[in-house]
């Protein structure tokens, strides 16, 4: 589930037996352990601690990282990682990912710049779902613009003074870990570093947010009031945050693409059940003409970005992806998915709008796959100058 990618994966001949049997693997998680719950933990606005355990044991949040830091990597590629964004995707919760997987960036950020200590005590707790991480970028001035951040941290003998303030923080009511984006010299994206803030440290506190949708991921704005952190927990050089960052940007854009298309193929699916089961005028809705066709267009979006996100994904594991065009991606998977979202609202009609069907919770986290990892206006920016537009 979704099917359609079950058909697509037979399809294509570069998903192996390997990526069959991850499939199945997270198939059975995902309705043991997942759909017997996912409304509940929607109502509850949060997961529950133990989901990480158990999604940790499986070797859903281990998969693709080093196995010296209790990740599994023998094997493993870039398709399996589209595989669990797929068969996530099934109980349709954007927000399953969101709190799931949020610790994804901050870790690759630490595996690529931090010090041999921090990635022995930071990334096995929370690659087992002992422990929480969460980035924290964005800023209530503004998150587009990274190289703007306020937050300073200023280093008096052997700890960073932190001072100021993040928002939209995802898990960032509970994380022990912070990956946070601070600036620890002059203006621009030289003066920004990587510092890591734990929970329980004085001065750091936080508030709930609440959001139109991804219900069961929880979101904070955090508040730095004179935090003291050691200078062990600086994530490689100062002024590295760009660098840390940077090399898991394609990752994440190419994730949200899969999962964008993966809500979409589950939009189609409940949209295409209905229309062959509700009769209007005498007859099922898909034997009206307008209504096929509506189901027609949004097969076409889905395969268009699949083929996209395969193609993207195939240059990411051979360490030739192009930026700006995972950007393109990214936008369009999303621009797919506000499409499918639509259409299949117009075809389960007053259906549609009644919580607990699938298409109604995906509608309204549509904008959380088109604002978080690089908003559509910033991504159509990026590709026009990475495709050398500007000359
Ligand atoms: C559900 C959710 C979860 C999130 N999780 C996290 C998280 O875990 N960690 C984290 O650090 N952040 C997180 N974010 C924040 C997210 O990364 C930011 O919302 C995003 O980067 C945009 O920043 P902003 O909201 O401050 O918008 P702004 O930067 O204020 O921009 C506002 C709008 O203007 C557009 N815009 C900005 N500049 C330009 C320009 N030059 N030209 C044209 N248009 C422009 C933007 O595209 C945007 O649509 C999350 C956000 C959401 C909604």
């Amino acid at each position: 589930m979704p099917k359609f990618f079950d058909d697509w994966r037979a399809q294509c001949d570069y998903y192996t037996d390997s990526h069959e049997e991850w499939a199945d693997t997270v198939k059975k998680f995902v309705t043991k352990e997942i759909a017997p719950n996912i409304d509940q933990w929607e109502a509850d606005e949060l997961l529950p601690l133990e989901l990480f355990k158990k999604a940790g044991d499986v070797g859903i949040l281990g998969l693709g990282f080093p196995e010296e830091y209790g990740g599994i990597s023998e094997g493993i590629d870039h398709f399996h990682n589209n595989v669990t964004g797929f068969e996530l995707a099934a109980v349709g919760a954007g927000g399953l990912h969101a709190g799931l997987l949020v610790f994804t960036v901050g870790v690759g950020a630490i595996l690529a710049i931090g010090s041999e200590a921090l990635k022995k005590r930071v990334i096995p707790p929370v690659l087992a779902g002992e422990k929480l991480l969460s980035l924290a970028v964005t800023e209530p001035s503004g998150g587009s613009d990274v190289a703007a951040l306020k937050t300073t941290a200023v280093k008096q003998g052997n700890k960073y003074i932190v001072n100021g303030s993040k928002t939209f923080i995802t898990g960032g009511t509970r994380a022990d870990f912070f990956v946070t984006a601070v600036r620890t010299g002059g203006p621009g994206p030289s003066g920004i570093s990587l510092l890591l803030l734990e929970k329980g440290m004085k001065g750091l506190e936080h508030t709930k947010l609440q959001k139109m949708g991804w219900h069961c991921s929880d979101t904070a704005t955090l508040y730095f009031d004179n935090v003291e952190v050691p200078e062990e927990n600086l994530i490689g050089p100062e002024g590295g945050a760009f660098l840390g960052m940077m090399k898991n940007f394609n990752g994440e854009r190419l994730g949200i693409a899969n999962s964008s298309n993966a809500f979409s193929m589950v939009c189609l699916e409940e949209a295409l059940e209905w229309a062959k089961m509700r009769e209007t005028f005498g007859k099922p809705l898909v034997q009206h003409q307008v209504i096929r066709q509506k189901l027609a267009m949004m097969t076409q979006k889905i395969y268009s970005t699949q083929v996209w996100s395969d193609r993207c994904t195939m240059a990411l594991q051979k360490g030739k992806a192009h930026g700006g065009e995972i950007a393109l991606l990214k936008v369009h998977a999303t621009q797919a998915l506000e499409y499918c979202a639509r259409e299949a609202c117009q075809i389960l009609g007053g259906a549609s709008y009644i919580r607990g069907s699938k298409v109604e919770r995906i509608y309204r986290e549509v904008r959380a796959n088109a604002i978080p990892g690089g908003s559509e206006e910033i991504m159509l920016d990026l590709a026009a100058k990475q495709f050398g537009y500007l000359g």
